[in-house]
């Protein structure tokens, strides 16, 4: 059989995870440290988990609606009303789904037309460009350099848009440089996307994880909420990155549009899950977000922490103020991030991610994650460090 022939040459030509493929190798060493994987170290509260084997006893085990629980749209409206003060009705404007990542492909099948051009920020998550290609149109990247903070910035937006462009991706807070949009950086963004009348999907999934100051929500920005396609979640905020629950926030047209697909595809988030989402934003409600406030500041010791010494090394390291990455630059190790990690895991054992495989625009940085104990990170940086000395007096 020409398998080849018999696979869509889309998913034929799509190149595997960046971060996925180097895991494989690291996971086949004993003693690896692993600054690679963008999942919080912490397991999900008692409260949650709690909740969900509440739900299990009581056999709450059937499907759910297809836009998802009615009392969980109604905590997330409420969540997002509070928080970000970005304003939706839970019975028309709210889908619940399968983590972020299905919010993400959804909003893009939804939003999106063969042909089409879809600009994102780059460097940016790894799914963006392909669930763009699959939908049949073209993913550009928007280059945001070191320079500016890895910001946006409407410059960049002007060099990349065509008579093409339909949708653009807001990634931030961003994976993986840590950069954050404030209300003075994402206005005048908003007002180009304004007049160019485009569509917005904004990943805001890192929203709670900022250190510099509150999230601005772009859905809250004038002119904005009827064109943008909030996409938020439980994973990284409380620690849930296993139960895959995640939503959509935006206008009802949008969402009945999404719902259709939703419905075919997938039916309805796990209830379980649905059921422990509930708990966590309830739990979060009553006690001004305790457990997420906790983890928040651990990152932020662990931020503080690896920017010193990446800094410290010789290596510029940008000091990211949102999600639990740092994003150092590699150059003066006269390597690129991918040269750079490969020799480091062969040499020292601890894995971090090429900046390349966020896009272009990461070649010479790699991509740490401190979502990992600090006794881990200690000893990673030790390694880092030799590392880093050897590469220089060579
Ligand atoms: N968006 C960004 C920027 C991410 O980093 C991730 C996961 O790493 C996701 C979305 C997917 O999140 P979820 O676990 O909710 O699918």
């Amino acid at each position: 059989m020409n398998y080849s022939d018999k696979i869509n040459p889309v998913v034929r030509e799509m190149k595997p995870s960046g971060i996925r493929k180097f895991f494989d190798v690291a996971a086949k060493m004993p003693d690896v440290i692993s600054l690679g994987v963008g999942e919080p170290d912490f397991v999900t509260p008692w409260g949650i988990r709690d909740a969900a084997i509440k739900s299990l006893q009581r056999g709450y085990t059937q499907y759910t609606g297809n836009r998802g629980l009615g009392e969980l749209t109604q905590e997330i409206a409420l969540y997002l009303a509070s928080r970000f003060g970005a304003t939706y009705d839970p019975a028309s404007e709210l889908l619940v789904t399968v983590g972020a990542s299905e919010a993400l492909d959804v909003a893009m099948r939804t939003l999106t037309r063969p042909g089409d051009e879809v600009l994102i920020p780059d460097p940016s998550f790894v799914s963006y460009a392909p669930c763009v290609a699959l939908c049949g149109a073209t993913p550009v990247p928007v280059v945001c350099s070191a320079d500016n903070g890895f910001k946006l910035t409407v410059a960049a937006l002007e060099a990349a848009v065509t008579p093409k462009t339909r949708v653009v991706i807001l990634p931030f807070p961003n994976n993986p440089t840590g950069a954050v949009m404030h209300r003075a950086d994402l206005e005048p963004i908003c007002r180009w996307i304004v007049e160019h009348d485009l569509t917005v999907i904004s990943d805001e999934i890192y929203a709670e994880l900022t250190y510099g100051g509150k999230h601005v929500s772009a859905a809250a920005l004038p002119g904005m909420r009827e064109r943008t396609v909030l996409v938020s979640g439980f994973s990284k905020a409380f620690a849930m990155t296993g139960w895959r629950l995640g939503y959509a926030a935006a206008p009802k047209p949008f969402t009945d549009a999404m719902l259709k697909i939703h419905q075919y595809t997938i039916m309805c988030a796990p209830s379980a899950s649905q059921y422990a989402g509930l708990a966590a934003l309830r739990i979060g409600r009553e006690d001004g977000y305790a457990a997420v406030a906790d983890m928040r500041e651990k990152y932020d010791l662990r931020r503080r922490f690896l920017v010193a010494e990446f800094n410290d090394m010789g290596l510029d390291c940008f000091e990211p103020e949102g999600a639990f990455y740092v994003f150092p630059c590699v150059k003066r190790c006269g390597m690129d991030g991918e040269t750079f990690a490969n020799e480091l895991l062969a040499a020292k054992h601890v894995a971090v991610v090429p900046g390349e495989a966020f896009g272009a625009s990461g070649r010479d940085y790699v991509r740490c994650s401190y979502a990992t104990g600090m006794r881990d990170l200690e000893t990673a940086v030790g390694r880092i460090r030799e590392f880093v000395a050897e590469v220089r007096n060579h």
